[in-house]
């Protein structure tokens, strides 16, 4: 397995051999720090148990309410779907399919695939469809947050308790349960051994010669001389994942700036027009994000106003900032401190989807509160806007391709890259 003793760091491009790895051990890039490769302790069997278990889970917190919401005897009850359905009727389309796609498609897909992909390698075949959809196991991780819904649900709870009596359903168990289940089936897999497990076609299984040009794959991280790659049309594809190949993420720099404009024009309006409006007793009152923060201030709930602040006004302009500060680093072909901003790009990438806490608010207290003229809640522009800042910007992280950090410092050293391959690849035996 040559290939396999090479590997390209997917934050710096660093071509470099991954040691051994004791069990429950983990190999850094030597150059950004970046982690390289986990060992896993029993990675397939341990991942294909929690997937199992968040399954059954995944099926309790949809089909039971979640929450029940009463006041003056009267009383409504919400399951995950008919949140969305409601925001949906309400005609907030944008915020539905938002909500719609990362807390119930993603996290259910995501189970359902990895099910489809571990239970064949378990019984150790490797149908051909199966790098296909790992490749799309890996890709809906990101956009699952079932846990920024669960602290969604405590702010809302908080938020209605002058207000009603808020009652715990069956399925906030199941679903609080699913948070740590599919937390823990992610920190058991082992991408590289699933990957090491699906057959490599025609030249691929060559290690590029010392010298030689070659290419890493994003998805699989296989390393491979460009004249080894599938032939696809004009693109090249990798002969193990099938994934198309690129030097660099394509157009990194335009489509990264491209989405955080749209942002920055986005985060705007999402901050001065009201996100919802609660009408209570008749009389109607509007909210915006920062007035909504104001207000629990007003109340003593100072845990719970940091909480907004911090993931609704701080987090989206911090990541605006840093994405904005390593653009131009790059264009400037800047050689200042490469290590701390790739650890940047992690932080943005991190932090990102915990800005979505104020959407899902949004939408319980919507799917909560609908008793007419005596309590209801509507989603208003503002959210729309807001819930735009925070997929764009999720989306501006995913384009910037942190490795061109790195570039424009081995532009300025000549032959750098080629005498470190040529180093690490005469360690090989
Ligand atoms: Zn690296
Ligand atoms: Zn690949």
């Amino acid at each position: 397995m040559a290939q396999d003793s090479f590997t390209a760091c997917l934050e710096c491009g660093l071509l470099q051999r991954i040691p051994e790895v004791p069990t429950g051990g983990s190999a850094q890039c030597v150059r950004c720090g970046g982690v390289m490769h986990r060992n896993r302790p029993d990675s397939l069997n341990r991942t294909l148990a929690l997937t199992i278990a968040g399954l059954v889970l995944f099926i309790v917190a949809n089909g039971f309410p979640f929450l029940a919401f009463e006041m003056q005897g009267r009383e409504t009850q919400t399951t995950l779907i008919t949140g969305v359905i409601d925001l949906y009727r309400g005609g907030d389309w944008p915020i539905a399919a938002v909500v719609l796609f990362t807390s119930i498609l993603a996290p259910g897909l995501q189970l359902a695939l990895l099910l489809m992909v571990l239970v064949p390698l378990a019984m150790n075949r490797t149908p051909p469809w199966l790098p296909v959809l790992f490749r799309w196991v890996r890709t809906l991780v990101p956009w699952g947050m079932m846990d920024v819904f669960m602290v969604g649900i405590l702010v809302a709870v908080v938020k209605l308790a002058d207000m009603a009596s808020i009652v715990p359903g069956a399925s906030l168990f199941a679903f609080a349960a699913l948070i740590f289940v599919l937390a823990a089936a992610q920190a058991a897999l082992d991408p590289d051994l699933v990957w090491s497990r699906v057959p490599i076609t025609g030249d691929g299984t060559r290690a590029p010669r010392r010298g030689e040009d070659r290419v890493s794959c994003d998805v699989c991280e296989l390393v491979i001389p460009p004249a080894a790659a599938v032939r696809d049309g004009d693109r090249l594809r990798c002969p193990r994942c099938r994934d198309v190949l690129h030097r660099r993420k394509p157009q990194s720099l335009q489509r990264t700036w491209a989405l955080l404009i749209a942002a920055v024009l986005c985060y705007i309006p999402a901050n001065v027009l009201p996100i919802m409006s609660v009408t209570s007793l008749g009389s109607s009152q509007s909210d915006t994000i920062f007035t909504g923060v104001r207000f629990m201030l007003d109340h003593g709930m100072w845990p719970l106003a940091l909480v907004i602040f911090t993931a609704s006004i701080f987090v989206p302009l911090l990541k605006l900032l840093i994405l904005i500060f390593l653009l131009v680093s790059v264009q400037r072909r800047s050689d200042w401190r490469p290590r701390q901003r790739t650890r940047l790009y992690r932080v943005v990438e991190a932090i990102g989807r915990w800005s979505m806490v104020d959407v899902y608010v949004v939408t319980i207290l919507v799917a909560l509160v609908r008793l007419g003229n005596l309590a209801s809640v509507q989603a208003e522009l503002g959210a729309v806007f807001f819930c735009a800042v925070v997929v764009l910007t999720m989306l501006a992280a995913m384009s910037f391709d942190p490795r061109l950090i790195w570039d424009a410092m081995e532009q300025g050293h000549v032959g750098d890259r080629e005498r470190t391959f040529g180093a690490s690849l005469a360690g090989s035996p």
